[in-house]
């Protein structure tokens, strides 16, 4: 791509706190919710963190959009961005990026951006829509899996288990989906490369928020039969769930590696920078330190259960707001010519392959 500009500014990564209501275990324990207190001087108050913004068991799905809705106007200017959600399992993560997304107050911050996103293309989208594709990928045991190939959902876990149903590190891809790998595109003197990406990832191109919806309900269809499957698996072996934590762990690790060495080298010595120790922090390279507008979204159980691990949550995700990104705008009629370009480049190449 070519870029509007030399010499582009830093920025802070933004970092925000969002605690989920009380779920029926955690009122049947009979706990006291943990308090969100402004000021000090508060009995209750074990650590003081700061964030940039928090959002109580109170705050809607339309609220904690807001806190990324200026990203969407940022896209249109032609930046990248990146909404991540960071948190313990069962605290919202899931509601908060997907959500409900056929209901309306329901729907979370995926369904609601492309919408926005579309809208703000208007009449004009109609002309780019082969500008816009989408792709989803997840990311387990160090395995990238394509959530929206077309192998059938049933196929997912099927090989990857042996007979006592403990995960056996085989790729769950010999259904015949295509295997994905991570390949960086750095471009050259005229062309900015894509970055880090997963080669083979299939790309869907879209022409509505409609479009996007219905890729989204695929993909959610696909992770729920490989959790129902994974769970069959574990009620039966111990093994799947700790092998399951023991790689979430080898990526967050290393995520937290990378979050404090760009705090202390103050992303100076990209060099230094542990990114390629695990297959998240590839993907997120510009995202954290990288080119991207980037707002974190730590969720939270309200229960006292889960102090603990609400606190080191809050710990590791305040470490993220001192990284600063550069991010850099592209010309989105630019990007529309290079992708043009790269479209033509192909067709020739597929003329030359088959004269
Ligand atoms: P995660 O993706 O972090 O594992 P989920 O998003 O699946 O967690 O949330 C676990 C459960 O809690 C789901 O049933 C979800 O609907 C509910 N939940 C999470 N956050 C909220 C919230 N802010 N308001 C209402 N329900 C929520």
């Amino acid at each position: 791509m070519v870029l509007d500009s030399d010499s582009p500014k830093e920025q802070s990564v933004r970092v925000v706190v969002r605690v989920r209501p009380m779920n029926e275990k955690e009122n049947k324990a009979n706990t006291l919710p943990v308090t969100l207190i402004r000021g000090v001087g508060q009995r209750q108050i074990r650590q003081v963190y700061h964030f940039d913004s928090v959002y109580t068991s109170y705050s809607t799905q339309c609220e904690v959009f807001e806190t990324v809705r200026p990203l969407v106007h940022e896209v249109m200017q032609g930046f990248e961005a990146t909404v991540f959600a960071y948190g313990q399992t069962g605290t919202g993560k899931t509601h908060t990026m997907e959500g409900e997304i056929v209901c309306e107050e329901k729907k979370g911050i995926i369904p609601r951006a492309v919408e926005a996103i579309f809208e703000s293309l208007g009449e004009k989208g109609k002309y780019v829509s082969s500008a816009v594709s989408a792709s989803y990928l997840e990311i387990y045991n160090e395995e990238l899996s394509d959530l929206l190939t077309e192998a059938r959902c049933g196929e997912m876990w099927g090989d990857a288990a042996d007979e006592r149903g403990v995960y056996n590190g085989r790729s769950s891809h010999a259904d015949g989906a295509p295997k994905l790998s991570l390949v960086e595109d750095k471009g050259d003197g005229k062309r900015r490369g894509k970055g880090v990406y997963a080669h083979n990832l299939s790309e869907h191109e879209v022409c509505s928020a409609a479009d996007v919806l219905g890729l989204i309900a695929r993909a959610q269809e696909r992770r729920r039969v490989g959790e129902t499957r994974m769970n069959k698996h574990s009620s039966r072996s111990h093994c799947v769930f700790t092998l399951t934590r023991k790689n979430i762990n080898q990526s967050l690790l290393t995520l937290g590696r990378v979050i404090s060495t760009l705090r202390d080298a103050g992303g100076k010595d990209k060099a230094r920078i542990p990114y390629r120790d695990s297959k998240l922090t590839r993907l997120l390279q510009e995202s954290l330190g990288g080119r991207c507008k980037t707002v974190v979204i730590a969720t939270l159980s309200p229960s006292q259960l889960a102090v603990e691990e609400s606190a080191s949550t809050l710990s590791y995700v305040e470490k993220a707001q001192g990284i600063t990104n550069k991010p850099v705008a592209t010309s989105f009629l630019k990007y529309l010519e290079e992708q043009a370009a790269e479209a033509e480049a192909a067709l020739a190449r597929k003329h030359t392959q088959q004269a």
